[in-house]
């Protein structure tokens, strides 16, 4: 097969603003995703899931999402969006391909996947974090008789009722699902560190500008009192109704899990039949060993979005590390722009752009 210029790996929010970019370049190219149906990670969230930010402040490049009368994007709303906006710029995604490996071969990578080898100059991994949610080792927790799960395999409250349920994790998933649990369920509150909250009065949008100082004060912007950040809890009506009925109390994380419930430092025991951890996603790089970029905390060392070790290879979308707010829908378009531009220009340095007939 003839090299293309890029290979983007991964077709959600991610890759779908790379694509966005890239066919404003005479870069030929290509988006592999493992998943059978459009929307990356989305399909996969609770159905009751709302996002926090208005439909116009949640939109990827060039195409803002349709507006919502009923409040801020529901979960279906934002895989319709992403299915649309696919089709809306033809992106050129191929799927259901996984790719497994990403070697180095001369001057060209090569990526294999379960459908052949693409041979690339330029590869972008934007493969998410949604296939590995963490769960921290905790005293006691494989001997808890109850039932665990991750909030990613969290699909609504109904199995719960009438339980004793802990919810741990002082984001945003552990709120909004202490917040529907604790409708038909008796709720316990588990974090690390006290909890951030939003003000009731603003939405994502500010959450968004409020980090985004933050950010360009740590980048030698102007300083800023912001003290906010994007993990912070937004007031959702769900959560605001949660705080009404008394139930969005935090307390510190037990000592221990014991097989009927757990214990907290000063002897105090709560049974439990359930604990759900909303503790987060790790990125997973196995597709990258090859290239002998993976550290060994999981991620691959980059200035910007750019490996350090692999000059032809990108992340995108995996967090902080890979580009600000490179993991929300308003945040990925600005990282995936400057990563196409970077990539298009490290391109251009070695030789023009190839065109096909
Ligand atoms: P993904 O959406 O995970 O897409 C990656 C794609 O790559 C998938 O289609 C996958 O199949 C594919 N892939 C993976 N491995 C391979 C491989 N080896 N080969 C080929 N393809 C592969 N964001 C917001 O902006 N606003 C919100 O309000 C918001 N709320 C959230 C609430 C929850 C509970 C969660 C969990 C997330 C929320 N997010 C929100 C974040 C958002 O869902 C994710 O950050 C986002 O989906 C990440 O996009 P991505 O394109 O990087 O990865």
């Amino acid at each position: 097969m003839e090299p293309l210029d890029v290979v983007v790996i991964g077709a959600g929010q991610a890759g779908l603003a790379l694509g966005y970019y890239l066919r404003r370049t005479a870069r030929s190219y290509v988006v592999l995703d493992a998943s059978p149906s459009p929307g990356g990670a989305w399909p996969l969230t609770w159905p009751s899931l709302r996002l926090f930010s208005p439909a116009e402040a949640s939109s990827l490049p060039g195409w803002l999402m349709p507006s919502i009368d009923r409040g801020y994007p529901t979960r279906d709303e934002v895989v319709e969006y992403l299915v649309r906006y696919e089709q809306r710029y033809e992106l050129p995604v191929r799927r259901p391909v996984r790719v497994q490996a990403v070697r180095r071969a001369d001057d060209l990578l090569r990526v294999e996947s379960d459908s052949g080898t693409f041979p690339a100059r330029a590869v972008v991994s934007a493969t998410g974090t949604a296939a590995t949610p963490h769960v921290p080792s905790f005293p006691g927790r494989d001997g808890f008789a109850g039932r665990q799960l991750h909030s990613a395999d969290y699909r609504g409250p109904e199995p719960f009722a009438g339980q004793h349920v802990m919810i741990v994790g002082a984001g945003n998933s552990a709120a909004q699902i202490l917040a529907e649990v604790s409708r038909i369920a008796h709720t316990t509150w588990a974090t690390r560190e006290p909890p951030r909250f939003m003000p009731d009065d603003v939405d994502g949008r500010a959450l968004f500008t409020a980090a985004s100082r933050r950010y360009r004060a740590r980048n030698g912007g102007p300083p800023t009192q912001e003290v906010h950040g994007l993990g912070d809890i937004v007031m959702v009506d769900a959560v605001k109704d949660a705080r009404l009925r008394g139930v969005l109390s935090p307390r510190p994380m037990p000592d221990r899990l014991v097989p009927d419930g757990a214990v907290w430092p000063d002897g105090r025991f709560r049974r439990l039949d359930a604990v759900i951890w909303c503790t987060g996603f790790d990125a997973r790089l196995d597709h990258l060993d090859p290239l002998g970029v993976v550290e060994p905390d999981g991620r691959v060392l980059v200035d910007g979005t750019r490996s350090r070790r692999e000059p032809m290879l990108w992340l995108v979308g995996y967090g902080g590390w890979t580009g600000f707010a490179s993991a929300t829908l308003i945040g990925v378009g600005r990282t995936a722009r400057s990563t196409v531009e970077q990539v298009d220009r490290e391109l251009a340095a070695a030789r023009p752009a190839m065109r096909y007939a």
